[in-house]
C-alpha cells in the first residue's frame, strides 16, 4: 500500500486562490468551499475560515479573540492587504 501523502494546508492554499490581478484594488477570491457565504477549508477535521487562514499564512499570527475583517468588503476575498484585525467591532460583519 503506497503511504499516504498529507499536504500541509500552506501548501495547498494558494492553489485555491484566484488572484484577480496583483493592483491594489483587485481582490484574490478563495475558490474552493463556502457555507454561509465565507470560504473555508478543512484542517484536521476542523472548518477554518480561508480569510482567516490567509492572514496567519501571509500576515502573521491570529490572536486569541481578534477578528479579521474585510477592509474591500468581500467575503471572499483573501488578499492580505484587504484583511484587517479588529478587536471584535465588527464581529456582526465577519
Ligand atoms: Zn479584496
Amino acid at each position: 500500500m503506497a503511504p499516504l501523502v498529507v499536504r500541509e494546508p500552506a501548501e495547498y492554499f494558494p492553489s485555491l486562490v484566484d488572484k484577480q490581478g496583483e493592483g491594489k484594488g483587485s481582490c484574490w477570491l478563495w475558490r474552493s468551499s463556502v457555507k454561509d457565504g465565507y470560504g473555508y477549508l478543512l484542517i484536521d477535521g476542523k472548518r477554518v475560515k480561508a480569510h482567516r487562514f490567509a492572514y496567519s499564512l501571509w500576515v502573521g499570527p491570529l490572536p486569541e479573540g481578534r477578528y479579521v475583517y474585510h477592509r474591500c468588503g468581500n467575503p471572499l476575498c483573501v488578499r492580505p492587504d484587504h484583511l484587517r484585525l479588529t478587536d471584535g467591532r465588527y464581529r456582526t460583519r465577519h
